[in-house]
């Protein structure tokens, strides 16, 4: 999904949680933020693999390479290798839901991506075999075990 939607599902997410849910304006924006600023880890993965921190580079390489998955067919994006995302795993996403009992900001952090998560999850059901985001250890094992062959960027 790309992070226009990700910012419109914030946006009626965060109204929701105040409007709907009574939550506080501090946590409604906590969660709109969380449910697009969780995406800044392919910025991350883009700066540190190119070693170029240009945000807009890092955006047209993102969006190249989401265009050309798209297009590609299932065998060759299961052939393909992709960068790892850093916050899209339950490795994240799970341990942020229970140290949110201890900190309750986090709560909405988790919720934030965890709706993130769902939406590109369904994105990687719609166009399979791209990036893995269930397991961030996985994702970064298929980057070291995929040498060489092309990369791919998506949501
Ligand atoms: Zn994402």
């Amino acid at each position: 999904m790309t992070p226009k939607w990700h910012f419109l599902t914030g946006i009626v997410a965060g109204l929701l949680a105040y409007f709907y849910f009574d939550v506080s304006v501090f946590y409604s924006v906590v969660l709109f933020l969380s449910c697009f600023l969780i995406d800044v880890d392919h910025y991350l993965f883009y700066a540190f693999y190119k070693k170029d921190f240009s945000f807009f580079s890092a955006r047209r390489w993102c969006f190249y390479h989401m265009m050309k998955h798209k297009a590609s067919t299932y065998g060759v994006r299961r052939k393909s290798r992709y960068p790892f995302f850093i916050f899209h795993g339950l490795e994240v996403i799970v341990p942020l839901y229970f140290i949110s009992f201890i900190y309750p900001v986090l709560f909405f952090v988790f919720l934030g991506f965890f709706i993130h998560w769902v939406e590109d999850i369904i994105m990687d059901l719609i166009y399979p075999g791209g990036a893995n985001k269930f397991s961030i250890v996985l994702a970064i094992w298929d980057f070291i075990d995929k040498k060489g062959v092309e990369i791919g960027c998506f949501d």
